[in-house]
């Protein structure tokens, strides 16, 4: 299922042309226009899924496995020195694009990614009473 307003499901469907990296009946793998370092790429599910709440079941399996693949070619290639695999879900995330996407970013000794955050006290961790209602919950 797609939808004609969104920019990530034409690119995902072929419909705009795209470098595209690696593609299979679910995914199409582009390089990032702006890219954080040299090999940004995201992988963008065909079937248009906002983000990870609505996501089906095996998209959810099978989007790591191309992440995987692709990541393992990246450090063949490019000789990155390490490998960031992030998934944004909801502006308060940093989602920009509201078509399920995973990054894959190659990381350099010394480049100027900054993917970091700082750590809290375990005092703001949630409470025993909230984690039982989660574990419910799933
Ligand atoms: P988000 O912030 O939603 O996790 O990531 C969106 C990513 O998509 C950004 O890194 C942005 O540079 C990339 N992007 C947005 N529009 C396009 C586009 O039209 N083509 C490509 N290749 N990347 C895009
Ligand atoms: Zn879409």
């Amino acid at each position: 299922m797609t939808d004609s307003n969104c920019i990530f499901c034409k690119i995902a469907n072929g419909e705009i042309p795209s470098k595209t990296l690696y593609e299979d009946d679910s995914f199409r793998v582009i390089l990032d226009i702006s890219p954080a370092s040299k090999g940004h790429a995201i992988i963008l599910v065909k079937n248009h899924a906002e983000n990870i709440y609505n996501l089906s079941d095996e998209d959810a399996g099978k989007i790591y496995v191309v992440a995987k693949k692709v990541a393992i070619a990246m450090q063949k290639v490019l000789k990155c020195d390490g490998m960031n695999i992030l998934q944004n879900n909801g502006e308060a995330a940093g989602q920009t694009v509201f078509h399920l996407h995973m990054h894959v970013i190659p990381r350099y000794n010394g480049d100027k990614v900054q993917i970091k955050w700082t750590p809290q006290d375990a005092a703001e961790q949630i409470s025993e009473e909230v984690a039982k209602e989660i574990r419910e919950t799933i």
